[in-house]
């Protein structure tokens, strides 16, 4: 059994080699990036997306921290994952994401649970995965704390985010996600996954969701923030 898996994975690197990261150049061993693009990455410095300071002095009601800014090679990583499927992607992105969580917090984690901002279901079964879930998944293994994958649902499809200003996303989201076991988040600080972090309208009305339902805290960690020139009126 043991050769014919180490057979598998041979041919598995022959087929399917390991690329990096951002421009997706073949690489060798486990490596996340190119050597190129280990030193070109969009790195966001490693403070509150909201305040711009440091943890210790932030006073966010929920705190938002990300990883990259999204451009070049972190927007195509995370279109791998969402729009192929490339779970490889996802696996990376999350480690880079405990990463920056470990940087942050020094191995103090301030989270008892880890939640992914939820797909409506038929969404999800249309492409066949939740992609913050996957990286929620990835990331509660990195930093050893439990993930309640479904602890939120999307209640109500709504229209793309990406097609509306700042003000409707905010309007076509509100009541749209719900609590699926209070009994769960009551008393929980959560750490809550996305894989983008735009106008925030998603993180702020899930944020808003768990705390009505008893979280002690909510904090976001996202795998990439864009730079929304519009008005958000946050
Ligand atoms: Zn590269």
């Amino acid at each position: 059994m043991k050769r014919r898996c180490a057979k598998i994975e041979y041919f598995w690197h022959i087929f399917f080699p390991n690329r990096c990261l951002f421009c997706e150049k073949p690489i060798a061993g486990d490596e996340v990036f190119c050597p190129h693009c280990e030193k070109e990455q969009p790195l966001l410095p490693a403070v509150c997306n909201r305040c711009l300071k440091p943890v210790g002095a932030c006073t966010c009601t929920v705190p938002v921290f990300s990883v990259f800014r999204y451009e070049e090679g972190a927007e195509t990583a995370v279109h791998a994952m969402k729009f192929t499927g490339d779970c490889v992607a996802a696996q990376k992105l999350a480690q880079l994401m405990a990463g920056r969580l470990f940087e942050l917090f020094n191995f103090h984690f301030p989270f008892d649970r880890i939640v992914p901002v939820p797909m409506h279901k038929k969404d999800k079964k249309d492409r066949g995965f939740s992609q913050s879930e996957w990286l929620a998944k990835a990331l509660s293994k990195q930093i050893s704390v439990p993930c309640i994958a479904d602890a939120l649902k999307k209640v109500r499809r709504t229209k793309k985010q990406h097609t509306l200003s700042a003000q409707e996303r905010m309007k076509n989201l509100t009541g749209a996600f719900a609590v699926k076991y209070p009994e769960r988040i009551r008393g929980q600080r959560i750490l809550l996954v996305d894989d983008v972090f735009t106008t925030g309208a998603t993180a702020y009305e899930t944020a808003g969701v768990l705390i009505r339902a008893g979280a002690s805290s909510v904090t976001v960690i996202v795998a990439a923030k864009t730079t929304f020139t519009g008005n958000n009126g946050l």
